[in-house]
């Protein structure tokens, strides 16, 4: 009994995933809805939920991954939403369950919030011999290989360029802020291995005519300087068409071109979570294109929120792109949405985006960005992008989160 009702009649909401959209779905409903009206679990693979946005600094190692992950319990309120450390396997929307590695949950309504996995595209090699920052586990990994090669070099009586040849894979947003990362850890590990910084090479290699394709001429002209004033070379209009142990292959100008490497991070692509499409959703390039209140087209009690979720963009024709400020803002309305029914009343409230722009950073100390029309460079972009994330902790978790895990010196 909570709260002095039967506790067993109220519906079940279950949320899967703890990413933007999952978490602060929770966190709003834990807010303004009382225990007696529903009983809300949560599901995440880890007890932990992670900033996606700063994984290319953890990656890079230039970011802890404590300071990119909070315990999960330390911004949900056990006595308000049960918590259920478990993976995903699949979704039965007929039957109205969830199965997880070590059980089954049913609901009465659904949130899916289970996020992005790497686009590979087909490509052969890349799902065996690339990284991808996808989580804290993968950007670990791709912090240790990068330092192990580094350390490996001078312990070998051949020594083999390719330990020091990093390749990224696309200029997105993701690889242009992981080369910015590496570009100013790179200094640091020549340093701690004995090496000549002219001996290390960064290059990125990306499929568009420019880096970041489609974002404002000026900006990117800017990201380019900086980068390539810290050594990062990019090799544009080529397409990344193989990775092996040894290498990978490029195409550019009808032309194939191999580099030497033992590292590739594979940057050139999302898709939503495959447990989405297997689960026999209707789906738009593997993301369930929702209705305007967030539901699927097939399920009035399952909603979809973050990256798994496709929103059409009708002013610009074009999806709405699967970013951590757009699954913020699904949360808010999921949320809202799920009061109104678990009180009786189906009039739901549309999600309608507020886009205030876009923030990249170039490395910690510097960053482009364009916000309410305004372009950004340097400082002020980076201080906008610290003021950004700052801004999420404390939705999050309030002012002892952001002061614990926040970017507060905006001068590193
Ligand atoms: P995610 O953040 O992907 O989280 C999914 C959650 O589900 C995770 O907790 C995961 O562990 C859990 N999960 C996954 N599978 C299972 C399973 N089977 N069972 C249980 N749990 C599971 N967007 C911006 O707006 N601004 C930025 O500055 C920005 N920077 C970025 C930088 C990088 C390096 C990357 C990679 C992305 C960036 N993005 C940014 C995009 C943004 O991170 C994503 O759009 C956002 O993370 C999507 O949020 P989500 O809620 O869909 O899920
Ligand atoms: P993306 O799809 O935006 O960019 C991928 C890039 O890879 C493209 O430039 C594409 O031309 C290139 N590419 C694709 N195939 C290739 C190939 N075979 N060879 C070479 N290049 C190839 O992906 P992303 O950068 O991972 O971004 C994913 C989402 O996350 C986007 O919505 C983005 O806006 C968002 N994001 C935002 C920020 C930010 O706001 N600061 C940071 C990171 C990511």
């Amino acid at each position: 009994m909570i709260d002095g009702c039967d506790s067993m009649n109220n519906p079940k909401i279950v949320i899967i995933g703890a990413g933007y959209g999952g978490i602060m779905t929770a966190v709003r409903l834990q807010k303004k809805l009382r225990t007696s009206e529903a009983e809300v679990t949560l599901v995440n693979k880890n007890d932990y939920h992670y900033q996606s946005t700063a994984l290319h600094e953890t990656s890079a190692g230039t970011l802890h991954h404590d300071r990119t992950r909070v315990n999960i319990t330390d911004v949900i309120n056990t006595d308000k939403i049960n918590f259920v450390k478990d993976t995903v396997v699949s979704i039965q929307p007929e039957e109205k369950k969830v199965t997880l590695e070590n059980g089954e949950l049913s609901y009465d309504y659904l949130i899916i919030g289970l996020g992005f996995e790497s686009a590979t595209f087909g490509i052969p090699g890349l799902d065996e011999h690339a990284f991808a920052i996808t989580g804290i586990n993968s950007a670990r990994l791709i912090r240790q290989h990068i330092e192990y090669n580094f350390a490996k070099y001078h312990n070998e009586k051949d020594k083999q360029q390719s330990r020091l040849n990093i390749v990224v894979g696309g200029a997105g947003f993701t690889g242009i802020e992981f080369v910015g990362e590496l570009a100013n850890r790179i200094p640091e590990l020549c340093k701690e291995y004995d090496i000549d910084r002219s001996q290390v090479r960064l290059i990125n290699v990306e499929g568009a005519p420019t880096i970041m394709p489609g974002f404002d001429p000026a900006l990117i002209e800017y990201a380019t300087n900086s980068l390539e004033a810290r050594g990062v070379e990019f090799v544009t209009g080529a397409m990344l068409k193989e990775c092996t142990p040894e290498g990978i292959v490029y195409e550019k100008d009808g032309e194939k071109h191999e580099i030497l490497t033992k590292t590739l991070v594979w940057a050139a692509g999302v898709k939503a979570n495959s447990i989405v499409e297997q689960s026999g959703f209707e789906t738009n390039r593997g993301k369930v294109e929702v209705r305007p209140d967030l539901r699927t087209p097939d399920y009035d009690d399952v909603f979809v929120v973050g990256d798994c979720a496709l929103v059409m963009n009708e002013e610009a024709g074009r999806p709405y792109p699967p970013t951590a400020q757009i699954a913020i803002q699904q949360a808010e309305t999921a949320a809202t949405n799920l009061i109104k029914l678990v009180r009786g009343n189906d009039e739901l409230e549309q999600f309608d985006p507020v886009m205030r722009g876009t923030v990249a950073s170039l490395g910690h100390n510097d960053a482009i960005g364009e916000v309410m029309g305004r372009k950004l460079f340097g400082w002020p972009a980076t201080v906008m992008k610290k003021a950004i994330d700052n801004r999420y902790l404390l939705k999050l978790g309030g002012l002892g989160l952001m002061l614990k895990k926040g970017k507060i010196n905006i001068f590193y």
